[in-house]
């Protein structure tokens, strides 16, 4: 029951970055090969059909699959309820009448909190907790995709007993306040008040001769590493889910997942808004006065990109499809360009003086930017004046 479910790419042999062709093609291709009247009375290809079902119920859906992508199985997972997927045929539609957005609010609350045991339907009280793990990455990896070898400390089964918390030759024993239970009554003649029992903790269970290793808690101190593939096109905020990565379950319970949460470090160069980069560019002030082309850094190398004649600094040009591209296959964004126009500094004798005649040359010419100032400076002064007369 409380199996680690497989990840819903990998049900239908696809990758992360697959397209929605490639993901109607790989799931018509299963569905056929497991479908129950090609296998009649083969539990098992039913299971398959099943799950390859249910896996691209998500993956067909550009919304679901978003959330899968960020959230992984949890949000899908029912509290209570029905539970998860059709119960028994298929073709019912729909996700077992789980309303997507409380599940999400159901999986954030026991997230970072005691996750194992929270939530309730489909989770079993001896599964271990969600991890949590911030990773800072560079910009390009973020683009391009990477592999980081990650490591951190996790609780994991004492080997010694198994996860029993039971020292060798005796085991867990039935809790006498509660009689198993794991809850006691109090009652006052009105009301009876049902609570955990105190003394298991409300598993039932007491251990009278814990284990040495892990005195009594079933679990120890451990470290776990693992070789974790960034996808390409991740951003700040993205959470990546690893399957049964988490915290050691309880006597033989299921692990948890570890979630990946993605830190994107600033770049010198771009910066970026979703799928789109921008990134300013200096060009000399005698191409953006005459005009001419100039080559602009991009993902893939360089483009060149033609600056008009007259170009003003802060002007942003747009390069189509330079951005970055879509983790799922649905396009890319753009690239956007800031022109910074470069004054030239430190000139010597002869150049200052030669700009000094161009200054004289080009006073007949339409400096339309420095008219429009200047007027506008010239009426909040007489505004002011005029102001100032009247508080007197
Ligand atoms: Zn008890
Ligand atoms: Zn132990």
């Amino acid at each position: 029951m409380a199996k680690a479910k497989q990840d819903f790419y990998e049900q239908l042999g696809v990758v992360q970055s697959a397209s929605p062709e490639e993901i109607k093609k790989a799931y018509r291709k299963l569905a056929i090969k497991y479908h129950p009247d090609k296998n009649p009375g083969d539990g098992e290809a039913e299971e398959r059909f099943k799950e390859v079902t249910e896996a691209y119920e998500v993956l067909s859906d550009e919304d679901k699959r978003h959330k899968y992508d960020q959230f992984g199985h949890a949000v899908f997972e029912g509290g209570g309820g029905g539970g998860g997927f059709g119960g028994g045929g298929f073709g019912g539609g729909g996700f077992g009448g789980v309303d997507l957005e409380e599940a999400l609010r159901t999986f954030m609350g026991a997230f970072g909190g005691s996750g194992g045991g929270g939530g309730g339907g489909s989770r079993s009280t001896n599964r271990g907790s969600d991890l949590r793990f911030d990773l800072e990455i560079d910009f390009e990896e973020a683009v391009f995709g990477s592999q980081r070898e990650l490591s951190f400390p996790v609780m994991q089964e004492c080997d010694d007993c198994s996860g029993e918390g039971a020292a060798q030759g005796s085991s867990r024993e039935t809790c006498s306040m509660c009689q198993g239970s794991g809850v006691t009554t109090t009652s006052n003649g009105l009301f009876h008040i049902r609570q955990n029992c105190s003394t298991c903790g409300g598993t039932g269970e007491v251990v009278r001769n814990p284990c040495r290793r892990c005195h009594g808690s079933g679990r120890v101190k451990g470290k776990r590493t693992l070789n974790l593939k960034i996808p390409s096109g991740v951003e700040t905020g993205s959470r990546l889910r690893v399957a049964g990565k988490g915290e050691g379950g309880l006597r033989g319970g299921p692990a948890g997942d570890l979630f990946v949460i993605i830190h994107v470090k600033r770049h010198d160069v771009f910066e970026r808004q979703g799928l789109d980069l921008s990134c300013e560019l200096p060009v000399p002030f005698t191409t953006a006065t005459l005009g001419g082309e100039i080559e602009v850094p991009t993902l893939n190398g360089s483009a060149k990109l033609k600056i008009p004649a007259g170009t003003q600094s802060g002007k942003i040009f747009r390069l189509r499809n330079k951005g970055i591209k879509d983790p799922r296959g649905y396009g890319q964004g753009d690239q956007h360009v800031r022109v910074i126009v470069e004054v030239p500094t430190g000139l010597n004798h002869k150049q200052k003086k030669e700009i000094g005649q161009l200054d004289e040359l080009l006073k007949p010419t339409n400096h339309s930017m420095d008219a429009s100032f200047k007027k506008k400076v010239a009426k909040f002064f007489v505004r002011k004046e005029s102001l100032d007369r009247t508080d007197s």
